[in-house]
């Protein structure tokens, strides 16, 4: 086998490869260019096992097999531009002329006997052109798309070129065929050359377009940590719009961003906002079945709204959701006239820039909520500081009331009206009093982790604290252990105590019982508290314990209060190295348990020396 037939064998493999490739492309997603694409391979394959078979059978050089040459060589220019009018069209006369042309050029090849001589070099300059006019369209498009598109195109139009050329030499052959060594050899080489190109163009092996695509990958990250800083989701969308047009190649795009509590995707246009349910239009559709999806005739895919695609001349569809882990955050969509050539790219392009819109609007939601919580932070910083200085700033004079209003009350006749104001004025003012001391014991519980133990028995600290509450605690019993040793900041455990019997007893009837049971457990002192009083609803209990928490079951006219007392006990029991739970029945009685750590805990974990002694004991 000489080198020019090996040559010619390589071409020709290639050349059926593509002829398989297109055929496949035809069947999976049948649209027009795939079709022109088939048919411009399918022409060639017939050439090519035409000549060959004939050369086996002994038939070369039959007039008939020159009659098919000529028909099918001069239909490949013609078929190459039905290609680009197929995603770009092109002028009406052009396409017209061209028909006409070629038809013309096919009948006379079959009508007129051979040799065609000087008509064959009209037709071969005819060929020629259209070659390169098809080549220059490729180019084009290759000008405005970019990445893989860009590359596929830049191929197709190279191979374009080289087949004009090599028409344009075979032609030249026929009417000199003195030429035809040195002009066979520069063929097969052109021709192997333009087949790479193509193959290159029509089905580009997987690490070529990997390297194609990381240029626009990158970019696209580049331009995410930009799009986060953005201040509002739709500048977002728009930058990612004008983004996806760009790399695509399409006539437009559209993000909508998807609306939780209105159940729709929000496009926003040119006309105002366009609001899409999840199931409605084609990208209604991929956003339900969070899938890319793609059309090529979107009236006919979507035929309810075939109207309104035919008015905007929208025909070609690509969609793809933007969701981000479980997050849907919206959906993009981007349209043209006609199908691009290369439909798979388009959809790997347009699914890239959905996971980068999912990455940038996802980052900015983060963003956003984390500001809120930080802005939170700060103006409870704020709200403390200034109650802190206010409670201050109360407590001195508040002291003189109450004192002056007990003083007041003594002095009056028991029964009688002024005795009876001076009675509620002193009972309001302790209850202000009272108030005052919850911000303050707040804040220096937010400030203060640690409990200033001392040693003491907790059974003894929790009757201190219900002796001291006065008259209505007759109701409050105390059992359990009879004692249970352990370092206790004892201020703060009254506190507690007192907090939580004072609840107990609000949130009950006055003739209900509370019962505190205080026993030891390991390492550890259990209290509960337990009443049998209105009880707390289930979806308020994981609740209580935050700070202004007040829960549904109180109406604050019955209940006066500012929901900080449970916070105050979880604080007491965190810095006793201890917790709070509650457990609770509507109409049935709640039971508040506090866990605390006897001894302080040293860094190692293990009790300190005193409290090992102790518990040991
Ligand atoms: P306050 O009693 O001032 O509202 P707390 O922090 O002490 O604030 O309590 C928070 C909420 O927990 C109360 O508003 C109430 O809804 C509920 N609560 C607390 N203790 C009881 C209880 N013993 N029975 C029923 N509800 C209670």
């Amino acid at each position: 086998m000489s080198a020019q037939e090996f040559l010619s064998y390589v071409s020709q493999a290639i050349f059926l490869a593509l002829f398989v490739v297109a055929s496949v492309r035809l069947f999976r997603r049948p649209s027009w260019a795939a079709l022109d694409t088939f048919l411009f391979f399918a022409v060639i394959a017939v050439i090519l096992v035409a000549g060959d078979v004939a050369d086996i059978v002994g038939f070369a050089g039959h007039p008939t097999l020159s009659v098919v040459n000529w028909v099918g060589i001069s239909a490949l220019p013609f078929l190459l531009l039905r290609l680009v009018d197929d995603f770009r069209p092109q002028p009406m006369w052009v396409m017209a002329l061209a028909t006409l042309a070629w038809a013309g050029v096919a009948l006379v090849g079959i009508l007129t006997p051979q040799p065609w001589g000087l008509v064959s070099l009209v037709v071969v300059a005819f060929v020629f052109a259209l070659g390169i006019y098809a080549s220059l369209g490729f180019l084009r498009e290759a000008r405005r798309s970019s990445g893989v598109t860009q590359h596929r195109m830049q191929a197709v139009a190279v191979g374009s070129g080289l087949l004009a050329v090599v028409l344009l030499l075979a032609g030249v052959n026929v009417v000199f065929p003195d030429a035809t060594p040195v002009i066979g050899v520069v063929n097969q080489v052109l021709s192997l050359a333009l087949v790479l190109a193509y193959f290159v163009g029509f089905a580009p092996p997987a690490f070529l377009r990997r390297s194609w695509q990381e240029p626009t990958l990158r970019a696209l990250l580049a331009e995410a940590a930009q799009l986060v800083q953005l201040p509002d989701p739709r500048s977002i969308a728009r930058r990612i719009e004008e983004r996806a047009v760009a790399v695509t190649g399409a006539d437009g795009a559209g993000v909508g961003i998807w609306d939780e509590q209105a159940g729709v995707l929000v496009f926003e246009g040119a006309n105002g906002e366009r609001l899409i349910p999840p199931g409605d239009f084609i990208a209604g559709r991929s956003f339900q079945a969070q899938a890319p999806m793609f059309s090529g005739r979107a009236e006919r895919d979507a035929p309810e709204h075939a109207a309104e695609y035919r008015a905007t001349g929208i025909h070609a569809i690509a969609a793809s959701p933007i969701t981000s882990g479980d997050h849907r955050l919206g959906l993009l969509v981007v349209y043209a006239a006609r199908p691009p050539l290369f439909t798979d790219d388009v959809l790997g392009l347009v699914g890239l820039i959905a996971e980068q819109a999912a990455l940038v609007l996802r980052s900015h939601q983060l963003l956003r909520e984390a500001a809120q919580v930080r802005a939170m932070a700060e103006m409870t910083r704020l709200k403390d500081d200034f109650l802190s200085v206010v409670a201050h700033d109360v407590r001195t004079p508040l002291t003189t009331i109450l004192l002056n209003a007990e003083l007041l009350e003594q002095t009056m006749d028991g029964g009688s009206s002024n005795a009876r104001r001076a009675s509620s004025l002193r009972t309001e003012a302790l209850r202000l009093k009272q108030l005052v001391e919850d911000y303050l014991d707040v804040v220096r519980a937010d400030e203060r982790r640690a409990a200033r133990r001392e040693p003491a028995d907790l059974v003894v600290l929790v009757r201190e604290a219900i002796d001291s509450m006065g008259e209505d605690v007759r109701r409050a019993t105390v059992d359990g252990d009879p004692s249970v040793d352990g370092g206790y900041d004892a201020p703060r455990i009254h506190q507690l105590v007192q907090n939580l019997v004072s609840n107990a007893l609000k949130y009950s009837e006055p003739d209900e019982p509370v019962q505190v049971t205080v026993r030891a457990d390991g390492a550890d002192a259990i209290i509960d508290v337990t009443d049998h009083g209105i009880g707390i609803p289930d979806d308020d209990q994981a609740m209580l314990f935050e700070r202004f928490h007040r829960g549904q079951n109180t109406d604050d006219r019955r209940y006066g209060g500012l929901g900080l007392g449970l916070y105050i006990c979880k604080q007491i029991a965190e810095e006793h190295g201890g917790s709070i739970t509650v457990t609770s029945r509507i109409g049935v009685g709640s039971t508040f348990t506090v866990r605390l750590r006897r001894w302080a805990v040293t860094d190692e974990g293990a009790p300190d020396a005193v409290g090992a002694d102790e518990i040991a004991s």
